[in-house]
């Protein structure tokens, strides 16, 4: 079976290292943006696959995308649920109510849209030959990100619920569901949340294996879950934190 990945927010980040190893293993591949066009039009041009804007907070963004890489690729097979922001880091009392919204609306609703679109397509129930999906949840998830983005540790607990209940949900309709929960990986979204590009050197002592993660190494972790090798695997979470 011809095997097709969707990667919302794989223009970049964790997001491009998940296109790359995909099309490495062989998927034909979607990168979704959400701005950074360039960005997303180059790599998929580097991988073969193709770029498709939309915002994974709006449904009809999310319908459309599906609609898109069916049209050019052929009916979605796998999805690396993956867009996602921080905000503005600050305490929760000094925080925007524009910040909070915007990230609960792309982190927990727009990976709610993008699963419950994905389940329309891939269950077998509905006629769809099954599938896999993997959500990109956070180390904040349990560790709250005090100071920093609370609103953002909470949008990364609804992520890991949205796994346990929906990976039961439809395990009998041959969709598996699983989260991979990252460490501090190396991307832009540290130095776009604080502003403060040497906060990454004063986390790192507190990180047991003492250094930060790389975009590849969440995509390996992706790409398993999201893989055959991984058959008897649904509702997991799977920490890739340098044991943070
Ligand atoms: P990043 O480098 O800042 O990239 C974020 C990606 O999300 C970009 O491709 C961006 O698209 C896309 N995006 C943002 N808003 C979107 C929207 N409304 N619709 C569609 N796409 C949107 O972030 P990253 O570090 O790779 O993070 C990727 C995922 O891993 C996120 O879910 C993040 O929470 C999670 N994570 C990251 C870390 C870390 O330390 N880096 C740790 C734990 C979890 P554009 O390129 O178009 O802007």
């Amino acid at each position: 079976m011809k095997k097709i990945l969707l990667v919302t927010g794989g223009g970049r980040g964790i997001g491009a290292a998940i296109s790359r190893l995909g099309a490495k293993q062989g998927y034909a591949v979607a990168v979704n943006y959400h701005s950074d066009k360039n960005a997303a039009e180059a790599l998929a041009q580097e991988i073969g696959g193709i770029a498709i804007q939309g915002d994974v907070s709006k449904p009809e963004d999310v319908t459309r995308m599906f609609n898109e890489t069916e049209k050019h690729l052929g009916k979605v097979t796998h999805v690396a649920n993956n867009a996602g922001v921080t905000g503005k880091s600050s305490k929760l009392v000094d925080a925007e109510i524009s910040t909070i919204r915007d990230v609960i609306d792309i982190n927990l609703l727009g990976k709610i849209f993008v699963a419950r679109e994905a389940v329309k397509r891939m269950s077998t129930r509905l006629g769809g030959s099954g599938g896999a999906i993997v959500n990109l949840s956070s180390a904040a998830a349990l560790l709250g990100s005090p100071h920093e983005y609370v609103w953002y540790a909470a949008s990364k607990g609804g992520v890991e619920s949205l796994t346990y209940g929906l990976a039961k949900e439809v395990a009998e309709e041959g969709i598996r569901v699983n989260a991979v929960v990252p460490g501090m990986i190396e991307t832009e979204i540290h130095e776009k949340s604080t502003g403060d590009a040497a906060r990454v050197e004063r986390i790192r002592p507190n990180i047991p294996m003492k250094r930060i993660g790389l975009p590849e190494e969440i995509a390996e972790a992706v790409m398993f879950l999201l893989s055959d090798a991984s058959s008897y695997t649904t509702g997991a979470c799977l920490r890739v934190s340098g044991g943070r």
